[in-house]
């Protein structure tokens, strides 16, 4: 385990910002006002409360059982569901791990904080403006941890920020299988001295290549009941036993992964966290898996964004338990969380969320944004720029290399039938609404990203292994 210590001291804050407009690194009025280091309540039980955040990458929902799936492979999940607010239609902002994670604790989207593939890395804390969520608890009193799986998420991307401790596979190594990432969150957690506490742990079983660990492989080695979940995606009569092999292995690993969120959720139970606690599982994309022609991830139909999204409020929260139907994003987690469990955090950073508390009015009625993964050097994540404009019934793909569609998710939620030939009023609209969102977005106030595209030593390696670069 790799102990970074804090780097985020809170009484450097107004230093740091004062030295980035110093710089020149920042482009528009900053607040300079920040949150005084505050102790957090003790529960009425005497407990802290913990902010647990689990994303298990590559998960696409409507292969839960909670989200309907035909086979058990997440009963683990389901079970934390029961006592959580279930996010139906959940949608991440991008269909790669950076962006997408960069989005779930900034609460903005890619084009705004510049981070729109696993290659650039967010900067330094004082060469930015925006924050994220770890920081902001750290300057409340919290004790930080950060435990990855993968190479895209690793130190090099910065989300080890304000991280007490960080756990990662060793350099060279891009991915490592959950059982150790929990381990080494478990003994974190048995450290615990009774400080209010914010855990991140990230899973990357679920992404390819798609082998089911040992004891996993043949849980699923088998086409029962999978005729009409892919007949409705589309696939053709014949499926080809490679894809249902692909597809039976995906589910191996999914099994495999709800496993050790089950260890992490009893763990928490025994330290006496869990009623207290709350927790948050989603995941930072989908996956292909043969429909749209593609078997992984970084476009933009609904199997690659919609995303799990459970969050177990503390105690007696009135809605765990309950489903959340209309549309939401991974932005709007942190903006969530700051309302319903009344975080003090920095006005600054309140200012900065582009998503919204779920559970206010503003959340009704939005359109909601996504985006093709691209970098600024195009060739190494393929040609173009392809952007989403949503609802609950309409998503409008806006391309710049090939002809925009147009889906009614209502009656097509597999985005089967591209239907902008007949509703061409409908895709002007989404059209003229995305082009003032794209000249918003590209405003640089906000950006994380170091600026810089230069990828290190070995990274490139790392990223080629895992599939990202051929
Ligand atoms: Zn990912």
């Amino acid at each position: 385990m790799t102990a970074t210590g804090n780097r985020d001291e809170p009484g450097n804050a107004r230093a740091r910002i004062v030295m980035a407009l110093l710089a020149g690194l920042v482009g528009c009025d900053v607040d300079l006002e920040q949150p005084t280091p505050v102790e957090v309540p003790p529960s009425a039980s005497g407990a802290h409360r913990p902010i647990v955040v689990v994303t298990i990458d590559t998960l696409r929902a409507d292969h839960l059982g909670a989200y309907g799936y035909v086979r058990e492979t997440s009963p683990n999940l389901d079970a934390l569901a029961r006592e959580a607010v279930l996010f139906d239609q959940a949608y991440s902002t991008a269909g790669t791990t950076l962006p997408a994670h960069v989005s779930l604790f900034t609460s903005l989207y890619p084009l705004q904080t510049g981070i729109t593939s696993n290659g650039p890395a967010v900067a330094a804390s004082g060469a930015r403006v925006a924050r994220l969520l770890q920081e902001e608890l750290k300057m409340l009193g919290y004790d930080t941890g950060g435990f990855v799986s993968a190479a895209p998420v690793k130190a090099r991307s910065g989300l080890d920020a304000a991280m007490d401790v960080w756990a990662e596979p060793a350099r060279g190594v891009p991915q490592r299988p959950g059982s150790e990432t929990t381990d080494l969150a478990l003994a974190w957690l048995a450290d615990r001295d009774g400080a209010p506490f914010y855990l991140w742990v990230h899973y990357f079983d679920p992404h390819s290549p798609h082998e089911a660990p040992e004891g996993y492989g043949e849980l699923f080695a088998s086409s029962d009941g999978l005729a009409e979940f892919q007949r409705d995606r589309g696939f053709p009569a014949d499926r080809s036993p490679e894809l249902t092999a692909l597809n039976d292995a995906y589910d191996g690993e999914i099994r495999y992964a709800d496993a050790e969120l089950a260890r992490l959720i009893d763990a928490l139970r025994k330290g006496g966290w869990y009623e207290e606690a709350t927790i948050i599982v989603a995941s930072d994309h989908g996956e292909g898996l043969g429909q749209h022609g593609r078997l992984e991830h970084g476009r933009v139909y609904q199997e690659i964004l919609r995303v799990p999204l459970i969050i177990k409020f503390p105690g007696r929260f009135e809605l765990n338990g309950t489903r959340y139907a209309d549309p939401v994003s991974l932005i709007d987690v942190v903006p969530t969380l700051v309302e319903t469990l009344g975080l003090d955090v920095g006005s600054r950073f309140v200012t900065q969320f582009e998503g919204t508390n779920v559970f206010g009015s503003s959340a009704r009625g939005r359109q909601l944004y996504a985006q093709r993964t691209f970098r600024s050097r195009p060739k190494a994540w393929g040609p173009g720029k392809k952007f989403v404009l949503f609802d609950g019934r309409w998503k409008l793909h806006d391309s710049t290399h090939v002809d925009n569609e147009l889906y009614d998710l209502l009656v097509d939620p597999h985005e089967l039938t591209n239907v902008i030939e007949e509703h061409p009023e409908v895709g002007d609209r989404m059209h003229t609404k995305l082009a003032e969102l794209l000249g918003r977005f590209n405003e640089p106030g906000l950006r994380l990203n170091s600026g810089s595209d230069d990828i290190p030593d070995g990274f490139l390696d790392e990223l080629r292994a895992l599939g990202y670069i051929r």
